[in-house]
C-alpha cells in the first residue's frame, strides 16, 4: 500500500502591476480555491478583481523583497482579506518602512509600508492547501531577499534575484553584486536545470537557460559546474506533475 494522496492541484496567473510592471503571481490551489498573492506591487483593485474572476479566496500574502513595486499593496490586500503577509527575510524590514517615503520617488503614490506577520528565513517552508514551498534565503540585490519555490511542480519565485537573459541590480544601497551571483549559483542551480522560475519583471525562463545563456550567470562565466548538484532533498520528491 504505497498509493499516495495526491497533492491538491495548483493554478497560476501572473498580473503585472505599476508603472514598473511587475510581476504579481496569484497561485491558487482548484480543489479548495484558497489563494496567495506573490508580491502584490500595486493596483489593489486589479487584483481583487482577478481573485474575485477566477473565485479565489486570498489566505496569504507572500513577498520576496522589500521594494515598493513589490508590496506597495500588500496592506491593501490584508485590509480586504484579514490575511497574513508572510516574507520576506528581516533584513528587508528597512525597505519596508521606507514604502511610503520612495513612492514619491518612483510615482507610485498608494504604497504603504509593510509590518510582516512573519518573516522568511532559508529553508522555511510554506503550504498552500496541502502544497510546500521551499524558501531559500538569496542576498544581494537587497539582503533580506527570498526565492519562493515549489519543487514538485517545478516552479520558483525568485523576485528580482534573477531575469531572463540578467540579474537583479546592486546598484541600491545595501546591494552586493558578488552576494547576488553566490546566492544565484549556490541557492538556485542546485534546485535544477528544469526548474521555471516567475521573475519580478519581463518573461518566464527556466535556471537551465539561465546557465545556458544568461550573460551575467551562465556556468561559463560563473564556472559553476553542477557539482552541488543533488544537495536539495526535496528535488528528488519531484513528480512529473507540471503547473497548469
Ligand atoms: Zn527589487
Ligand atoms: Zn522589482
Amino acid at each position: 500500500m504505497t498509493e499516495q494522496t495526491p497533492a491538491p492541484k495548483l493554478e497560476i496567473r501572473i498580473i503585472p502591476v505599476t508603472p514598473l510592471q511587475q510581476n504579481t503571481s496569484m497561485i491558487w490551489s482548484t480543489q479548495t480555491m484558497e489563494g496567495v498573492f506573490v508580491d502584490p506591487g500595486g493596483e489593489i483593485d486589479k487584483l481583487m478583481q482577478a481573485a474575485d474572476h477566477f473565485g479565489v479566496k486570498i489566505v496569504a500574502v507572500w513577498l520576496t523583497h522589500g521594494h515598493l513595486d513589490h508590496v506597495g499593496a500588500a496592506m491593501a490586500v490584508k485590509d480586504r482579506t484579514g490575511c497574513p503577509i508572510i516574507g520576506p527575510h528581516k533584513d528587508d524590514q528597512w525597505l519596508l518602512d521606507e514604502v511610503e517615503a520612495s513612492g514619491a520617488r518612483y510615482g507610485i503614490r498608494d504604497g504603504k509600508n509593510v509590518t510582516p506577520d512573519r518573516y522568511l528565513d532559508d529553508g522555511d517552508v510554506l503550504e498552500l492547501a496541502g502544497n510546500k514551498f521551499g524558501v531559500a534565503h538569496c542576498p544581494g540585490h537587497t539582503p533580506g531577499h527570498v526565492v519562493i519555490y515549489h519543487p514538485e511542480g517545478a516552479l520558483a519565485f525568485v523576485g528580482d534575484v534573477l531575469f531572463r537573459g540578467s540579474v537583479g541590480r546592486t546598484d541600491f544601497p545595501r546591494g552586493n553584486h558578488q552576494q547576488l551571483i553566490d546566492s544565484i549559483t549556490q541557492k538556485l542551480w542546485p534546485l535544477g536545470d528544469d526548474m521555471r522560475f516567475v521573475p519580478g519583471h519581463g518573461p518566464l525562463s527556466t535556471f537551465g537557460q539561465e546557465r545556458q545563456d544568461n550573460p551575467f550567470v551562465a556556468d561559463a562565466v560563473t564556472g559553476y559546474n553542477g557539482a552541488e548538484k543533488g544537495e536539495v532533498d526535496l528535488i528528488s520528491q519531484r513528480t512529473s506533475k507540471r503547473w497548469s
